[in-house]
């Protein structure tokens, strides 16, 4: 199986998270992508490539054009600005019941202002390289999906920083583009089929899930923490199944804490079956590693062996695959967790 790589993405090397009422090292870093790189170069059932340059069209298309255009500029105008800060985050944030009763708002001239108008939370902040990282990780996304429909059964994008909650019009969650979006997106529209977006990180992937909420060409299925106690706490109840055009084609499986892997196995089955109703010709895997048993920021208890077998369930689909990276924080096991996952799938 190929993998896409980049180290563009240890541009984006952020030393602080602002996260549960205080500061830390991030849970998303560097050293999550090189611990999978570590472990896949060392297994010769992979071969490294480097992602190809696809532009800015690919991202305009899924995402509100103002928000690459204020993540091109927005460190830098911060620093001229505002002063001198490594990492860049939102003071306040746009939500629009601040202007109940009144038109909606517009964006800001201030690159202040534009922070919390083009971001939800205070996680992801915005470094020098950040912008590079993410248009490597869309690359990296498009280059993965490009060798499926070339013909490869199943190809490994290594994306970061991750993708699936951003929406089409805000950053957040550690992520700037939607990465599995763009994807699923460029094959939608460029060969005229089905695909399901299949997100089986521990967070639901609200970005994903708002892209293509009203569209029928794009099926998102998510197993995740059920959002009563789990990131993004607003988004991934199972009674969000979609709109319009859209409707009946998302679907949420909100899974309690402890989750085991003969639970999560058991709770994949509908949302495969959901899969091949929709008619769906590609997949595209949201692959968090997050739902690990012994994950410092989550609460299920899938094992590596669990991994294996997820990604054997999925092959039984019989559909092309590609494979994208999200969450996943105990680094020390992410390399042979992503290992087992492919292994599964490639069996
Ligand atoms: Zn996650």
């Amino acid at each position: 199986m190929k993998v896409v790589y980049t180290p563009a993405h240890l541009l984006h090397n952020p030393s602080v998270e602002i996260e549960k009422s205080t500061t830390h090292s991030p849970f998303e870093n560097i050293s999550r992508a090189e611990k999978i790189r570590e472990v896949l170069s060392a297994d010769t059932a992979f071969d490294f490539i480097s992602p190809t340059q696809w532009g800015t069209a690919p991202i305009n298309a899924v995402h509100d054009p103002g928000l690459l255009r204020f993540l091109t500029t927005a460190w830098s105008d911060y620093q001229r600005d505002v002063g001198a800060a490594p990492e860049v985050v939102p003071d306040m944030f746009y939500r629009p019941a601040q202007r109940r009763g009144m038109s909606q708002g517009q964006e800001p001239d201030s690159v202040t202002g534009k922070l919390g108008w083009w971001c939800f939370e205070t996680t992801t902040p915005l470094t020098s390289g950040t912008y590079e990282a993410a248009r490597g990780a869309v690359d990296t996304a498009l280059t993965a999906t490009q060798l499926v429909l070339s013909g490869d059964k199943y190809s490994y994008g290594l994306c970061r920083p991750p993708g699936h909650h951003a929406t089409s019009s805000l950053y957040g969650g550690y992520c700037f583009f939607n990465n599995a979006a763009i994807a699923a997106h460029h094959i939608a529209t460029t060969t005229g089929t089905k695909v399901a977006v299949l997100d089986v990180d521990y967070h639901h992937g609200n970005g994903t899930q708002e892209i293509f909420y009203d569209r029928e060409d794009v099926l998102y299925v998510s197993l995740h923490g059920d959002p009563n106690r789990a990131y993004p706490y607003y988004l991934g109840h199972a009674d969000e199944t979609g709109t319009g055009k859209g409707a009946r084609c998302n679907f949420n499986v909100p899974l309690p804490a402890r989750t085991d892997d003969d639970a999560y196995l058991l709770a994949l089955e509908p949302a495969l079956e959901k899969i091949i109703k929709h008619g769906a010709q590609t997949i595209i895997v949201s692959l968090g590693l997050d739902t690990f048993i012994t994950d410092p920021i989550c609460d299920l208890s899938v094992t590596t062996d669990g991994f294996r077998r997820c990604g054997s369930a999925i092959a039984q689909l019989g559909l092309p695959t590609i494979v994208l990276q999200e969450g996943g924080y105990d680094v020390a096991k992410l390399g042979d967790n992503v290992q087992a996952w492919l292994h599964g799938l490639s069996a």
